[in-house]
């Protein structure tokens, strides 16, 4: 996942953003992977939040997300070497999907591991779905 790491020391505490591996709990940097699970179930997408792996550690994460993702219920793996996934992470934060006339955004659930949905993420004018 994405975590907030604690530090201490000069010049000042502070709160840090890390890749942090799901299967060894350990920072990855530089180079790694991004995992999610998706799939749809009738007209509506649903989507797993993202995990990190290691490159070393990509088939304990896949194994993670076959107990709260299986296959066998129509969720597909998917994966993204992080260095694309961050210059896509910021290009989309300065650029709103509503801008790009060139495509669509579909709408779609986060689906949590324990099985609870986020409302979903919307792309359009407020009362569409
Ligand atoms: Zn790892």
């Amino acid at each position: 996942m994405i975590e907030m790491v604690a530090r201490d020391g000069p010049p000042e505490a502070m709160l840090c953003p890390a890749f942090i591996c799901d299967a060894c709990r350990e920072q990855v940097v530089g180079s790694g992977n991004i995992y999610y699970r998706d799939r749809w179930v009738g007209d509506r997408r649903q989507s797993s939040p993202l995990f990190v792996s290691h490159k070393r550690c990509a088939r304990a994460v896949e194994a993670i997300l076959d107990v709260f993702y299986p296959q066998s219920d129509g969720w597909m793996d998917l994966c993204q070497e992080m260095r694309d996934f961050v210059k896509s992470l910021a290009n989309n934060f300065t650029h709103a999907f509503a801008d790009d006339t060139k495509g669509t955004y579909h709408n779609h659930d986060l689906v949590q591991p324990d099985g609870g949905i986020m409302p979903h993420f919307k792309n359009g004018p407020p009362g569409t779905d």
